[in-house]
């Protein structure tokens, strides 16, 4: 434990007011009933704890390597907006044709569109026992929209995790960046290459440079993010909040987000508890 106190100190770890309150509110059953048809809930709530994570950071900032590392230890689901649009352009949809052209020049896609997608995952059973959206939500729209949408659901108030990476130091990792096609591993060159060149180290697939990680996108998706996403960070800024150094080795990240995660998942009592490794995962 004092290590993680340690790593949170040194990867400069900052929380806002509120977050006693939020934890309290974390184990206040009554918010949790199940009133949505969602059978699983009820069992979830009397565990401990239901869970709504968001990982916020600008691309580049290892959101898809940390949201991996969480996951596999509190066994919830990563919900990826980017990643369920790539799924839907693979997939020939018609969401996936409007998404096309706007994804591969850096924009964002609309947020009726956007939101209604996530919407339908989030009502999936999976959810129940909380997730976490890496990617999620991007503009003031989709901010307001999640909030009622875990209104709604009677889902908790979420936890914000904010990977903060100085911008200069985002372009050379981006476009070091290779993805597995098959797993969405996320690889990078600089500092966490394949076992073998090129090639996944899970199940063998050939690495890929995503479209959207050329030098060009790159640049107009970090000045996205400035200009609609950063405010979105606004909104939350008040709530159950924390600020983590990016610029730091993916492990060490992993270790003072857990250290900040543990007190909120320890009481499920379900195996979520067990130590965080990230090794385990990586
Ligand atoms: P990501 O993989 O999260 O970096 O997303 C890749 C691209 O998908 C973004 O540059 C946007 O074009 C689109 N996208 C992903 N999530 C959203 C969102 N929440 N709202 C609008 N567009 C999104």
């Amino acid at each position: 434990m004092s290590s993680n106190v340690s790593a949170r100190h040194q990867a400069g770890v900052k929380m806002n007011q509120s977050t006693r309150s939020v934890r309290i509110g974390l184990d206040d059953n009554t918010s949790l009933t199940n009133e949505i048809g969602l059978g699983t809930l009820a069992q979830v709530n009397a565990r401990g704890g239901t869970v709504v994570l968001l990982l916020f950071g600008p691309p580049g900032s290892g959101k898809g390597t940390q949201s991996r590392l969480i996951t596999n230890w509190l066994k919830i689901p990563a919900i990826s907006t980017g990643d369920m649009l790539r799924g839907e352009i693979a997939a020939g949809s018609k969401l996936g044709e409007t998404a096309k052209s706007i994804m591969a020049s850096g924009g964002l896609v609309g947020d009726d569109l956007v939101n209604q997608m996530l919407k339908a995952r989030v009502s999936r059973t999976d959810c129940a026992g909380g997730f976490l959206l890496d990617g999620y939500p991007r503009t003031a729209e989709q901010a307001e929209f999640l909030d009622k949408l875990l209104e709604e659901r009677r889902l908790p108030a979420p936890t914000i995790l904010h990977l903060d990476v100085p911008a200069d130091a985002l372009i050379g990792r981006m476009t070091s960046r290779r993805e597995c096609p098959k797993c969405k591993r996320i690889y990078n060159l600089l500092h966490q290459p394949p076992k073998t060149a090129g090639v996944c180290d899970d199940d063998g697939a050939a690495l890929i440079t995503r479209r959207d990680d050329t030098e060009e996108v790159v640049r107009e998706r970090l000045r996205m993010y400035d200009a609609i996403t950063r405010p979105v960070l606004a909104y939350f800024q008040y709530r159950n909040y924390y600020q983590i150094r990016g610029d730091r080795s993916p492990s060490y990240i992993f270790e003072a987000i857990s250290g900040i995660l543990e007190p909120l998942v320890t009481k499920n009592g379900d195996g979520r508890g067990h130590s965080p490794t990230a090794s385990a995962t990586s």
